[in-house]
């Protein structure tokens, strides 16, 4: 277990500063939000900063209306907002999480991803912007991307830093 988490740190410690995105291909699914969100951060609750959240929304040139912060959050999801919160309801073998609103709709005979709302669950211990850029995609209605190395992996792995419970 131990020397899982030390190669772990050693591999990845480069990926973290070339983050690698396909944008070709995030553009195909055609999933969008109804209306430009609010981000909501949840201050006690997560290690990323204002700053951080602002760089891994535009890393998908997304938009938002606000970014706010809260001082502590519950974990329901809010109309029109995307809110970034710690990971206590994440299982065992999960960094992070997004649950998210959506309907589907169809345009030009395909169905497509409305979305109206999003929470992202971030354990504590993992300061690597590569699982916020992951998490924020998710956010933004992108889904997971496998056929190439990509921020979107289903599978990537973070460095950890600190033993925060959550
Ligand atoms: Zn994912």
């Amino acid at each position: 277990m131990k020397l899982l988490f030390i190669l772990s740190i050693l591999t990845n410690s480069a990926y973290a500063d070339n983050i690698v995105m396909n944008h070709n291909h995030y553009d195909e699914h055609g999933n969008y939000w109804k209306i430009i969100p609010e981000i909501v951060i949840c201050k006690s609750q997560t290690i990323f900063t204002e700053e951080q959240v602002k760089h891994a929304v535009s890393m998908w040139n997304e938009k938002y209306t606000n970014i706010s912060s809260r001082t502590k959050c519950d974990y329901s999801v809010e109309y029109g907002k995307i809110k970034i919160i710690d990971g206590k309801l994440l299982k065992k073998n999960e960094w992070g999480y997004t649950s998210y609103f959506y309907r589907d709709v169809k345009i030009n005979n395909r169905i497509v991803r409305e979305h109206d709302s999003a929470l992202v669950q971030l354990n504590r211990n993992v300061s690597d912007v590569a699982l916020l850029v992951h998490e924020i995609g998710h956010a933004y209605g992108h889904n997971h991307y496998d056929e190439k190395p990509d921020v979107m992996n289903t599978y990537g792995s973070y460095n950890v830093s600190g033993n925060y419970p959550y």
